[in-house]
């Protein structure tokens, strides 16, 4: 390591150590009862999952077969529905390839616009190599999907339709089993991507039918690199490339920590989505007390009880996070593209103007937030608006 490289090595192991996170819509952090589980299947059980002709391939296999029902369970679906990935990203472009290849034409997609950036552009990639064609759906000011505009969409024919489970930006909440009853009288499929509301919302195969529902271990307290896809029609063999006798060698602790991840969630979910609803409140009524004027964006009635997303007027959010850094760790929600901040595509699908989608801020709570960190990052956070707004007005008025 150089001398730079240690230089900032250090600075960022100190500013994590003293910063509040409250960034958990990008990453969640291992909850020590899943790293217990991982560091089990890779120390003791470390056997090839594949190699069952002796007892530590067996064991780890047993690690994988536990896991797979483990998932499945919380879901309400069949283990053998349960297709390991290294995450969501992974999971989407498996499911919308193995679509194209199930309809063997141009695959008809439906999408809402504040779907994630994975779902969007894997969609959009399709429709540029003559794939697939992309019928947008809209939303409302609140991120809320838009059923005329979606029964329009899906009057056209549609293969496939793709909505998020909740926003992973402004936290709105999708009324699935509505959505799912719209797509199934339609003829189309839906892909559900579940990244953001896996064990936050109910969540269960017997309510609401998909042919793709996706998920990842690392928003869930499980280390990154692991994730899922459940389907019933998903088929490895009709992917070019995954004709393989080859069984790929499971990545068992990851395995093994996501099966504990979604049970946790299972068992703990509601109780934990009450307290956080709660504290995220508190910071809510905090925040509005202390630097007004602020807009909280989403749905109010049905968000992601973590999920606390506002505008702040005339405080340019990179201006509020570069005051925060070290101190607090919260987020823009823009899109980085190629180095370049871009006004996030799903404020503006809701209808806020650029300017003002970027004096939005991002706040995720989670598993291990507490309350004085919250009483203590409402002040730190309302803190730098004001120092922004003061110095901005401050320019203005010279
Ligand atoms: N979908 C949503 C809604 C997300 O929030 C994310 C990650 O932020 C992804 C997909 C991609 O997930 P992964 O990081 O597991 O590839």
């Amino acid at each position: 390591m150089n001398e730079v490289t240690k230089k900032i090595s250090s600075r960022v192991a100190t500013d994590r150590k003293s910063a509040i996170y409250l960034d958990h819509h990008a990453t969640t952090p291992v909850d020590p009862r899943i790293l217990a589980i991982a560091v089990n299947a890779m120390t003791s059980e470390f056997g090839n999952a594949n190699g069952i002709e002796n007892v530590h391939g067996e064991t780890a296999a047993a690690l994988v077969a536990r896991a797979r029902q483990q998932v499945a369970d919380s879901l309400a679906v069949e283990p053998d529905e349960v297709h390991f990935t290294s995450g969501s990203t992974e999971a989407i472009q498996l499911a919308l390839a193995h679509a194209v290849a199930r309809k063997g034409g141009v695959l008809r997609v439906a999408m809402s616009r504040v779907e994630h950036r994975a779902v969007i552009d894997t969609v959009c990639h399709a429709e540029r190599l003559g794939l697939a064609k992309v019928f947008w759906v809209n939303v409302d000011q609140h991120a809320r999907l838009d059923f005329a505009s979606l029964n329009a969409a899906l009057d056209q024919g549609i293969d496939i339709l793709c909505v998020m489970a909740a926003n992973n930006e402004v936290g709105t909440v999708y009324p699935l089993e509505k959505i799912a009853e719209s797509a199934q009288a339609a003829g189309a499929g839906l892909l559900v991507d579940a990244t953001q509301a896996i064990g936050r919302i109910e969540l269960s195969a017997a309510t609401v039918s998909w042919d793709y529902l996706i998920l990842s271990g690392h928003k869930i307290y499980a280390p990154k690199g692991i994730g899922a896809l459940i389907s019933q029609c998903f088929e490895p063999s009709l992917l070019f490339g995954l004709q393989c006798s080859h069984q790929p060698t499971p990545n068992v602790a990851g395995i093994a920590a996501l099966g504990m991840a979604c049970q946790i969630m299972m068992e703990e979910g509601t109780v934990e989505s009450a307290r956080l609803s709660a504290l995220r409140d508190r910071m809510q009524e905090k925040l509005i007390a202390l630097a007004a004027p602020i807009t909280v964006n989403g749905d109010e009635g049905n968000r992601l009880a973590q999920n606390l997303h506002v505008t702040v007027p005339g405080a340019p959010n990179d201006m509020v996070l570069a005051r925060l850094r070290g101190r607090v760790s919260i987020s823009t929600g823009s899109a980085c593209n190629a180095g370049a901040q871009e006004p996030s595509h799903v404020l503006l699908a809701m209808g806020l103007a650029p300017d003002v989608a970027e004096t939005c801020l991002r706040i995720g709570l989670g598993r291990f937030t507490s309350d004085e960190e919250i009483d203590r990052a409402s002040i730190e956070i309302a803190d730098a608006i004001n120092d922004v707004r003061k110095i901005l007005s401050g320019v203005k008025n010279a």
